[in-house]
């Protein structure tokens, strides 16, 4: 009898640290996408992402060369800084890297911490087109993409996560989380949503959304019968192009009330 109660009890028990966990793990995974109001499964606070972001950034930065070419970092520190400073996140510590490498490509990572190949001017071809890339890339840090797939890697890794999201993440677990999750690309769903910030970002800090059309072309044409990995892990050229049009009336207008016009 006192056993079964013993063990009644701890049933009990392991239900309300179940329900706890429970508890956390929706509230950790509370998170909605701005503009497009997505739901999002995240684990990782903020604080976290911006710790991870920079580590693998500083990684990243002493492994490839850096450009030091200023006809590559000013428009690049010049147009980013632009497109951050009307994000929702203005006091993140944006770096906006150059590096040499001749793949049409750019990258975020938590934190708002951006990088950019040389081989990306090859594509766009004016500021706006580089405003395009640049605004996709901020939306990804800003929507939190990076910690969103990490997340999911974590979920998979850990069996759903719920000890870890209630106990204070694994530190193995996350830096392997980490590890893929700047390994892994971006999923499709990801990938139109930063399009979708992205324009709306572009127009808001004054660079003209109908660039970002034949931006998305030169890179197409560029592409070939092997698309670079930017386009490969992107949504095809068409249906992209589509989803801008789309989306284009409303970026007009907030391009055409934006202060920071032909500037
Ligand atoms: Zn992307």
């Amino acid at each position: 009898m006192h056993v079964s109660h013993m063990a009644k009890k701890g049933f009990w028990i392991g239900k309300l640290v179940g329900l706890g966990a429970l508890v956390l793990t929706t509230l950790a995974s509370c998170t909605t996408a701005p503009e497009t109001g997505r739901s999002q499964f995240i684990l990782i606070s903020e604080a976290q992402g911006l710790q991870l972001g920079a580590d693998a950034y500083r990684q990243i930065k002493s492994q490839k060369k850096i450009s030091r070419d200023r006809r590559y970092t000013e428009p690049v520190v010049r147009v980013g800084s632009r497109i951050a400073a009307i994000s929702p996140r203005p006091n993140y510590k944006w770096e906006f890297t150059v590096f040499e490498d001749e793949t049409p490509n750019a990258f975020a990572l938590p934190g708002g911490k951006v990088g950019v190949h040389t081989g990306l001017f090859k594509v766009a071809k004016n500021d706006a087109q580089l405003a395009t890339v640049l605004a996709h890339e901020v939306a990804h840090a800003i929507a939190r993409h990076g910690e969103e797939r990490m997340s999911s890697q974590m979920a998979v890794g850990v069996g759903v996560g719920v000890a870890g999201a209630a106990t204070g993440i694994n530190p193995n677990v996350l830096a392997q989380a980490a590890t893929l999750g700047v390994v892994l690309p971006f999923s499709r769903t990801q990938e139109s949503e930063a399009d979708a910030i992205g324009l709306r970002y572009m127009a808001r800090a004054g660079f003209d959304p109908r660039q970002s059309i034949p931006l998305w072309q030169n890179f197409a044409k560029y592409g070939g019968d092997r698309p670079p990995e930017f386009l490969s892990t992107h949504p095809s050229p068409g249906s992209r192009i589509q989803n801008l049009q789309r989306l284009m009336p409303q970026a007009l207008e907030e391009y055409n009330k934006s202060p920071y016009r032909n500037r």
